[in-house]
Parts: C-alpha cells; structure tokens; sequence
C-alpha cells in the first residue's frame, strides 16, 4: 500500500487556492487586490497564475504566502506551471517540452479543467511527469457547468497512475448574467511543517493535501486493512476504485464517520464527501 497521509504527518493545516488570474491577464482584479480578499477569508496561500505571463505581487504579510505561477495555454491544453518564477516562450515546444521545461525550471505542472477543454484522458495519458489535473474547478462551473473532471481522474488512475487530484478556483472575479462569482469555491487543504513557500510546495509534490469545496476531513486513519476516516456533516461518503469496486454510503440523517474494509482488487482507492449542499472533499488516491 501506498499513501501520503496527511493526517499522521506532522505540521500544521493550511489553506490555499493554486489557480487565479488578476488584471494582468483576464481577470478583474489587481494582484494585490485579489491577494488582500483571500487573506480576509481566512486563506494561507494562493498561487497567482495569469495567461503566459508571472504576476508579481507588491504587497507581502506575515501569515499569508503568495507562490508565483503561469498558466501556459497550447492548443486546448491549458498546463499550470507552479512555483515558476521566469516565464519562457512555448510556441515551438510540445506538450511534453512545456511539462520537461516547468520541472526543470524548479516548477511543478497540474493538467487545468479536462472536461471545460474537451482534452480526453488518453490524451493526458500521453503525457508525463506531471503532477495531477484539476478534478474541480470553480470557474468552469460556474460558468458552463463543467467544473468537475472526476472521470478523467479515475481512467488516468485505473491505468496505474500516480496522479493528485485538485480542486481550483480559476478565479477571474468576472461576473455575468449567468455566472457567480468564482472566487472561495475549490481549495485544497495542505499538511506542512511550515507557512512558507518551499514547505507548501514540497506537501503539495508528495500529496500531502486533500481537495475541498467545503466539506472538511477530520482524520483519516489506516490499520488492519480498514480505512476509517471522519469529517465534517455529510450525508455521502464514496470509497471509489477500480471499475466496479468500492462502495457508496448514503445517509438521509448527516453522519461524521466512515469505514471501508479493502478487499484488495481495488487497485487505488480515493474518498469523495459530499454534504447535503452538494459541498464535497476528495483524498488522494490510496495506491495498493
Ligand atoms: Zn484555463
Ligand atoms: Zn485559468
């Protein structure tokens, strides 16, 4: 069995948005503005990641940390380059060549919102040496519907990938006849010794963290071949694997504890949370 706990690592729980846009590409907001309104909710961090291009923020605090980042847009592959701090030219590298060039720059690469690009998993399976996809993101729910890329996830999974799963604002600030506001939806919740930005960044590599558009976990405990884990009310709780496997507990009275007993065929196994406002969690995956 294979699984970054990060219940049972030591350090401390902090919270963050690794996807945003400001003014400097197509969003509304400044960078600095956009940095003060996570802070006063309560954020630790956030990653700035305009359109092939670093942001660079003027103002800094104490307990928050802003992590420069890119969002490199090829085709209809839109690739994050994070804790990227020097933008280099795509036009003549491949796919693959972007990904090489963001990890070797000291960077780590997240596949942006599958389903809003239409990009198939046998695509994404093409590639490698990235870290994971976006299987929520708020922006493109909000404003097409299609924010969550969790089938993507499990057919790159199911082929005995290592990959995190990750849930994202995308925030644009934009606001429309048809669309809310896609600021405070997807987050993920990180397990570092510390608030600075080589320890978050390290977490988040080894998976350290789970994704959240609101439902919180409480622990998350593996023994004797039983994986128990609490959180916040909730009124389903998945254990998913491969194919057919797992099993779906659904309640009509909200519950804060699970157990799943591992039969062993799953290959992977990954929970996913949801509340009755349809708020949800997701671990990483638990490689067997
Ligand atoms: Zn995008
Ligand atoms: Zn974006």
């Amino acid at each position: 069995m294979e699984f970054k706990n990060p219940f049972t690592k030591a350090g401390f729980w902090f919270k963050g948005n690794i996807h945003t846009h400001t003014k400097n590409s197509d969003g509304r907001l400044s960078p600095e503005e956009i940095v003060r309104m996570y802070k006063e909710n309560k954020y630790d961090f956030l990653f700035l990641t305009d359109h092939n291009k670093i942001t660079e923020c003027k103002i800094s605090f104490k307990d928050f940390i802003v992590i420069e980042g890119v969002e490199f847009n090829k085709n209809n592959f839109h690739i994050l380059g994070l804790n990227l701090n020097k933008i280099f030219s795509i036009e003549n590298l491949t796919l693959q060549e972007i990904i090489n060039k963001i990890n070797s720059s000291g960077g780590f690469t997240v596949i942006c919102h599958p389903y809003w690009s239409a990009i198939k998993s046998q695509e994404i399976l093409n590639l490698s040496n990235f870290l994971g996809i976006e299987i929520y993101n708020n922006t493109c729910e909000q404003s097409k519907g299609k924010g969550y890329s969790l089938v993507h996830w499990d057919e790159i999974l199911q082929e005995n990938r290592k990959i995190w799963g990750f849930a994202v604002d995308d925030t644009h600030f934009l606001s429309g006849e048809n669309q809310e506001n896609d600021i405070f939806g997807g987050f993920i919740m990180v397990k570092a010794p510390l608030l600075n930005k080589k320890e978050i960044c390290n977490s988040i590599k080894e998976g350290f963290f789970y994704s959240s558009t609101g439902v919180f976990i409480e622990n998350l405990e593996i023994a004797n071949n039983k994986i128990k884990i609490q959180f916040s009310p909730s009124v389903l709780v998945d254990f998913i694997g491969y194919g057919a496997t797992g099993v779906r507990f659904s309640k009509k009275e909200e519950i804060t504890y699970a157990e799943y007993e591992i039969k062993g065929n799953e290959k992977y196994i990954r929970i996913e949370i949801t509340d009755k406002n349809n708020k949800k969690a997701w671990t990483n995956p638990i490689f067997l």
